[in-house]
């Protein structure tokens, strides 16, 4: 089975928005082994989605963008055109975008009508995050499903899409995998030359992000893909957090919460991201209280109490500076585990024994406070990102 994914919208053909929906169903798609054949990406124009859809032959095509009530967004009428679908008021959706707008303490305006029409015999997508619902319906030997633009939206609503596919596909795929931290995917590659070949009937695919990697393992063959999962986890349990579908944030909390355990982090360099990817998780109250950013010199020695001396022989970013900071974090929130962070993320600031992208941190747990440095390369946002990642993976290393 191959499909189409057809982005609408003269925004992303300006080069406003960048079109991250395609990479998000093609990765979907990929890792339940249904193959995309093209993508296609047109204006907000009658006449563009018809030719675009001219040219679609294949079994499925996921359109994206244009489902919202201005005159601009024309995606589900253009299309239904097409085709010769009537569109029909779907009572149950009327009712939805009525809801929404009462939950936000306003009216529903007239132009929103729109959003509840669809074809009698489109199954209709609910959209918990804004009030353009989307569609799947068949047309001949077509699947054709609508979704919203924006990513909040679509990404919850890809959920149906994925059950309605895996129903309608003409054999069963099996999928399982790993997030791996730790380890850069160069060195990962290197380390896998030739398991590839041994497991030849599982498409092994790696997400790599930053400080992270997803390998997604898929098969028609349920007893290889066991065979294959069985033998990278033996080879590389070492790098291997969790599930590849489970947030590294995710695991660190609940890591944190299997142990009745709090948190805390002092951060330099990354600023407040180590905190905030924390609190990515619903219910982190249990284990986390509360962080400091501490930028400069002058705030690490205050808050914390680092003394002048240390930041004078040693610098903030060095092993002395993380231990006290960690240390004093403890001892002053009474968080079960502390972590300090602090780092030179570039582009200035780099020396010969401190080049851009080193990075301490300093972690205490138990009475006993750790501390370690790593030099990582990209740009300052990457070593910045990378670095959270590196923390939060020394919290998971500590836990367990
Ligand atoms: P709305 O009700 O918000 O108007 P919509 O379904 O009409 O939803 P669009 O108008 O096409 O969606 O897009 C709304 C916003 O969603 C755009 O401004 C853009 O930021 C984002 N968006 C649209 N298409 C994409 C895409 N392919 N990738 C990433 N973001 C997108
Ligand atoms: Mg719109």
């Amino acid at each position: 089975m191959q499909g189409t994914i057809l982005s609408i919208g003269n925004e992303l053909l300006i080069g406003k928005t960048i079109n991250t929906n395609l990479s998000i169903i093609a990765k979907t798609l990929y890792a339940m082994g249904i193959e995309v054949n093209q993508a296609l990406c047109v204006k907000d124009d009658v006449h563009s989605i018809h030719q675009a859809l001219s040219q679609i032959d294949d079994a499925f095509i996921i359109i994206t963008g244009g489902l919202g009530p201005t005159p601009d967004d024309l995606t589900k009428e253009a299309v239904c055109a097409f085709y010769g679908l009537e569109l029909t008021l779907h009572q149950k959706s009327l009712k939805r975008i009525k809801d929404t707008f009462k939950t936000m303490h306003k009216t529903m305006d007239n132009s929103n009508l729109k959003q509840a029409y669809f074809p009698k015999s489109a199954i209709v997508l609910n959209n918990d995050n804004g009030t353009a619902p989307g569609a799947i319906f068949q047309v001949g030997h077509q699947t054709i499903v609508l979704l919203p633009g924006p990513p909040t939206e679509l990404m919850p609503m890809l959920e149906p899409v994925k059950t309605y596919l895996l129903e309608h596909l003409d054999f069963e795929v099996f999928h399982g995998g790993y997030l791996v931290v730790g380890i850069g995917e160069s060195e990962m590659e290197h380390q896998l030359e030739g398991f590839y070949n041994a497991h030849k009937d599982v498409l092994i695919a790696p997400y790599a992000g930053l400080g992270e990697i997803q390998y997604i393992f898929t098969s028609k063959d349920e007893m290889a893909l066991k065979n294959a999962l069985k033998a990278f986890h033996k080879r590389f349990r070492d790098v291997i957090v969790g599930p590849y579908d489970t947030p590294l944030e995710h695991i660190v909390v609940q890591a944190l919460q299997a142990q009745n355990k709090t948190i805390s982090f002092a951060e330099s360099c990354t600023g407040g991201l180590l905190a905030g990817r924390l609190i990515n998780v619903p219910g982190v109250s249990h284990v986390f209280n509360e962080s400091y950013v501490l930028y400069s010199d002058n705030a690490k020695i205050k808050r914390l109490g680092v003394h002048q001396s240390i930041i004078d022989q040693f610098g903030a970013v060095s092993n002395q500076c993380v231990y006290e900071l960690s240390y004093q974090l403890a001892q002053r929130t009474g968080a079960d585990i502390s972590v300090s962070v602090s780092g030179i993320a570039g582009p200035d600031g780099g020396t010969k024994d401190k080049p851009v992208g080193t990075v301490f941190f300093g972690i205490t747990h138990e009475g006993r406070t750790k501390t370690m440095h790593h030099i990582f390369v990209g740009d300052r946002q990457m070593i910045r990102q990378k670095a959270v990642a590196f923390a939060l993976n020394l919290v998971i290393k500590t836990l367990t």
